[in-house]
């Protein structure tokens, strides 16, 4: 039996896809072998890679001018290859810090460059975007960080200032849960293991002009300009990640694409906000206008009732509420395989233990 799975990553996939992969595990397409048997180098994995890549290209409109990476080493790993990809030499970078994945972000690139807290809303908790009246660019940054979602205080970006700086933005919890307009962006990165795939995977979508900085202390698994120029194979992918992230794809196309995707999303969310807004139980610490659609922490008016709340959800099939261990609470993600129907199963389980504690 399948069970509703809120988990923050790695999270739920579309059943389809892991239906589609089960039965192509063993014999992929008359190959007689698995994908997971197959040299990156065959014919078969290769056009498994390009359709990804393909698929994703329309997906997300991407422009030509833009590099498709399929990397490793996790949104972690490009905390890293950003500043030495960007600045192979040094140089100054603002970062909009908006919770713990912005915070990690800036003491990675911090050992590398100058790296500067153009904003932040750690004095109200991380509970929103800090107002954009008050970042404080500099003129001479080579780059501006931001984190669109972040995943454990569920905060998330609605809309992205017009600024002068190169954009780079860390997506790993809401790539594809929406359109993007790209073309602002001179990096973007995610994770897989939320709303693409399985972990192992890194996206890492690249201006092509950004190639040609000279590169010099740069790991060459991490180099964007040398794994372009090897289309992501300068050392062996993790070609069943890849395959998979390719069925995702796929079906996200099935689906009506991505402003299908945020419909859902939206209405997913708004179903939840709604049971808590609605109630003097539930609390949402994060301030409406930057409420995330994908992570939604909420609490319980007492932290003594969190166990019984979550032990009569595990029973209910409503699995992974825990918040993180850093905010506690609970946290329900509604990323893209997480359908309507489990956002209601579980209004439907906090409405009852509502009548039952409240
Ligand atoms: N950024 C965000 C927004 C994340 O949610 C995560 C993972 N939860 C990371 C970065 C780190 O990703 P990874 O574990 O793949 O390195």
């Amino acid at each position: 039996m399948r069970v509703h799975n809120f988990s923050a990553g790695p999270a739920a996939l579309p059943l389809a896809v892991l239906e589609r992969a089960q039965q192509e595990l063993t014999d992929f397409q008359g190959s007689g072998m698995s994908v997971m048997e197959m040299s990156h180098r065959s014919k078969a994995f290769v056009d498994i890679a390009a359709q990804a890549e393909a698929d994703c290209r329309t997906l997300l409109a991407i422009p030509d001018d833009y590099a498709v990476l399929f990397l490793q080493g996790g949104a972690t790993a490009q905390f890293a290859a950003v500043p030495l990809n960007l600045c192979p030499n040094g140089g100054k970078a603002d970062y909009i810090n908006t919770g713990s994945w912005s915070t990690k972000a800036i003491k990675e690139a911090a050992r590398y460059l100058d790296a500067h807290e153009a904003a932040s809303s750690k004095t109200s908790n991380f509970d929103r975007i800090p107002p954009f009246t008050d970042w404080s660019l500099r003129e001479d940054a080579d780059y501006l960080h931001l984190c669109s979602n972040e995943t454990i205080g569920g905060v998330q970006f609605h809309d992205v200032p017009a600024v002068d700086a190169l954009l780079v933005a860390d997506m790993s919890s809401d790539i594809m849960s929406r359109p993007v307009d790209v073309s602002r962006y001179g990096v973007i990165y995610a994770g897989a293991q939320k709303n693409l795939g399985p972990a192992g995977l890194t996206l890492v979508i690249v201006r092509r002009d950004l190639l040609d900085r000279p590169a010099s202390a740069v790991p060459s698994v991490l180099d964007y300009a040398a794994q372009a120029a090897a289309d992501s194979m300068a050392n062996t992918p993790p070609t069943y990640a890849w395959y998979l992230v390719g069925l995702v794809f796929q079906w996200l196309l099935q689906q009506g694409g991505l402003a299908a995707m945020a419909e859902r999303n939206a209405r997913k969310a708004q179903t939840l906000y709604a049971l808590i807004d609605g109630s003097n139980f539930y609390a949402s610490p994060v301030q409406p206008e930057s409420r995330s659609h994908m992570n939604v922490p909420f609490t319980l008016p007492d932290a003594a009732l969190d166990a019984e709340f979550l032990a009569g959800a595990e029973a209910a099939g409503l699995k992974n509420l825990k918040g993180h261990r850093s905010v506690g609470g609970m946290r329900a993600s509604l990323y893209n395989a997480v359908e309507l129907d489990a956002v209601e199963a579980l209004c439907s389980y906090m409405q009852d233990f509502e009548r039952e504690r409240g």
